[in-house]
């Protein structure tokens, strides 16, 4: 049961109806209101998709469909959206030109960097500069035409009125045309349910020990409102500043302006500090700042004749975070606002919400497919290991912003490469992946998304593909095997032939030292195994093995190889529970990419594989036989090895 369909309940169904799981979502909201965006999407809502949301649009299919929404752009200058153009005491700064940025700049490493190593090409990649509410409209289309989905609206999540043993939890709902009450079941219940969230009242508080929704206060009281602006400035953002001594002294004020997404030239976001006098009080975010203050304290920071009118929406919002000491408790989730909640600005609390939906979902969907009980740990567990420590990351990443702006220091090369989200990894904590020491010298570690190559020959369909087609083309796992030769030699535990082979990754360690030389697990590995040649298949089997049969039913297997004769081997793959596709890196770009030049030019014929989450991110990499151990581990740390 999904609570609340705002952008991150509907992100979560969206993913979960794509995967076949029955998933009800409930909103207080009327039927009547089916085409209208959620309360928070309806005043404002975010503004911009990064790219590494953009790919999760791309893997459920509302990519397309969201580029056609109305007042949708493309962004591809990164830098340039984190440095808008400066307007103090309303004239505008002049600009320096930016130079064509080339590789000796951090700007231009950057630009490097994200084409070469991200795939960063076009409008396949970039940032979305799109209204919330067309992003909900679209995501809300597709989420009514998967037949597992349905969204009850006009309905209220009350509280849950019985949890059973297994984890089952019976839910009062309540029909707000009506009144009236009825219990609804459910294996696993989430919490959309934005900043005032139910679930987490009823479920968290009183219930998890110690449950706080830590607050995290900022004294800065502000204005936001969306209007007509009639100016004669280009149609572009800028940054507001006020200072005292006719525009030379001490800055005494700021705020922002934003163009709104869509077909109105003068449709503007403005934002500002409140007048100092009503820091200290307790002005109410869902009251409207009236549109005379708004225009008082606007007036000094905007160019003189500038002209508001048609305030569509107006909020007083502060810097204040709020995050959940516990995003999960059972079988009940926190997702999105509900879990955490930000200031209103800026690019990051949007993705966010998206971001926690998007893994929920596919760590949910395994669950629910291979049937792992409700209460029960490991790959449910690690949502929270991984989501709130990105919550903080958040925090964090938002107040940096403002305190460097306080400080007249800012770096928008650095908000450029943290924000895209490309480049950010998973925390040591969390459990869905392994880190094993050998891949250390890795260019790619654990928790990454890798570096995309273009040019793969997919021998399937005999089309060319790069890797980030390959990642996002399902939200399926994806096992990808490498070797410069073929057959291959590998020490396998699978390799003596006659023993029947025990399953590696049941030893189960948290701490990586039990595998230095001479511990029981890497003895065991050495002992089983026999230097045997090996051939893909066999290798394929290993993987199979170690991943257990059902969980290998919900991943695609690719076999990376340097030449295209592979192709054309007769009997390939004839004992394999599913189809590997094989593809040809004619140059072995992904080999280097991901196993470093030196791996390539030392290479002796060893295979290697890297396991990639749903969510685009390593779940393990190496050198086989230790890749086996650790999908084995990946596989035994998920809590789905007893439903295989
Ligand atoms: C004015 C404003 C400006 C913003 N600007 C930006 C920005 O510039 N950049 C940015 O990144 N983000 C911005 N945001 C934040 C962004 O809109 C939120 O991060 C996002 O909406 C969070 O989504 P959510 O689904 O978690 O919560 P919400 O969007 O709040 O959705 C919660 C849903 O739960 C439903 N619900 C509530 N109670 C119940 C119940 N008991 N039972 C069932 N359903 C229930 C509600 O009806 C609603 O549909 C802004 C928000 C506002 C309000």
């Amino acid at each position: 049961m999904v609570v609340g369909a705002g952008l991150a309940g509907l992100s979560l169904a969206l993913q979960l109806g794509r995967d076949g799981v029955r998933t009800l979502v409930l909103d207080p909201r009327p039927s009547d209101s089916m085409a209208q965006a959620s309360p928070a999407a309806q005043v404002g809502g975010g503004t911009l998709i990064t790219p590494v949301t953009a790919q999760w649009a791309t893997k459920v299919g509302v990519h397309a469909a969201l580029l056609r929404a109305e007042g949708c752009r493309v962004v591809d200058d990164l830098v340039g959206l984190s440095s808008p153009a400066l307007l103090t005491n309303g004239k505008l700064a002049k600009q320096k030109p930016r130079p064509e940025p080339d590789i000796s700049t951090r700007e231009g490493a950057l630009v490097a960097e994200l084409q070469h190593k991200k795939g960063l090409v076009g409008a396949q990649s970039g940032y979305l500069n799109v209204k919330q509410s067309e992003l909900e409209n679209v995501i809300r289309g597709e989420c009514s035409k998967a037949k597992s989905v349905a969204i009850a609206w006009g309905q209220s999540f009350e509280s849950v009125v019985e949890e059973a043993e297994d984890g089952t939890l019976s839910c009062e709902v309540a029909d707000i045309a009506t009144g009236e009450s009825r219990i609804v079941s459910c294996r696993y219940l989430c919490g959309c349910d934005g900043r005032g969230s139910r679930v987490r009242e009823t479920e968290f508080r009183g219930k998890v020990e110690g449950f706080d929704n830590k607050e995290h206060k900022g004294m800065m009281l502000h204005m936001m409102c969306e209007c007509s602006l009639g100016w004669d400035l280009d149609r572009a953002a800028y940054r507001l500043e006020q200072k005292s001594l006719n525009g030379f002294g001490p800055t005494i004020g700021g705020g922002a302006c934003e163009p709104v997404p869509g077909a109105d030239p003068k449709a503007y976001r403005l934002s500002v500090n409140a007048p100092f006098t009503m820091w200290a009080g307790s002005a109410d975010p869902s009251e409207s700042p009236p549109l005379s203050l708004l225009q008082k304290q606007l007036k000094p920071k905007l160019p003189k004749g500038a002209e508001i009118s048609d305030v569509s929406w107006s909020r007083f919002y502060r810097m204040n975070h709020f995050v959940a000491s516990s995003f999960r408790r059972g079988s009940a989730f926190l997702v999105g606002e509900a879990a955490h909640s930000h200031p209103p600005v800026g690019i990051l609390p949007m993705n966010a919400a998206i971001a926690d939906a998007a893994d929920l979902a596919w760590k949910l969907s395994l669950a629910v497919r291979l049937g792992l009980r409700p209460n029960e740990g490991g790959i449910l567990d690690s949502y929270e290991e991984e989501r709130r420590a990105a919550a903080e990351d958040t925090r964090r990443s938002i107040a940096g912003y403002f305190s460097d702006l306080m400080q007249g220091k800012l770096d928008p090369v650095r908000y450029a490469r943290n924000d895209c989200g490309l480049f950010s990894s998973l925390p040591e904590a969390s459990q869905m992946v392994v880190r094993s020491d050998r891949a250390a010298a890795y260019p790619v570690r654990v928790g990454e998304i890798p570096p995309s190559v273009a040019g793969l020959l997919l021998t399937n369909t005999m089309s060319s593909k790069s890797f980030q087609d390959i990642a996002c083309s399902s939200l399926r796992h994806k096992v990808f095997c490498f070797c410069s030769e073929w057959p291959v030699k590998m020490d396998s535990p699978f390799g003596g032939g006659e023993s029947e082979p025990s399953h590696s990754g049941r030893i189960e360690s948290s701490d990586r030292s039990d595998r230095s030389m001479g511990s029981e697990a890497e003895t065991s590995i050495k002992r089983r195994g026999s230097a045997e040649v090996m051939t893909w298949e066999r290798i394929l089997q290993n993987t199979e093995f170690m991943l257990g049969r059902a969980f290998v039913s919900q991943c695609d297997f690719y076999v990376l190889h340097q030449t295209s004769k592979i192709a054309h081997t007769v009997d390939l793959d004839r004992h394999l529970s599913c189809d590997p596709v094989h593809v040809v890196d004619a140059e072995s770009r992904l080999f280097r990419e991901w196993f470093g030049e030196d791996a390539l030019l030392s290479d002796t014929g060893a295979a290697r594989g890297l396991l990639l989450r749903p969510d685009g991110r390593v779940g393990c990499i190496g050198e086989f036989p230790d890749f086996l151990e650790d999908l084995g581990h990946y596989h035994h740390r998920s809590g789905l090895a007893g439903g295989g």
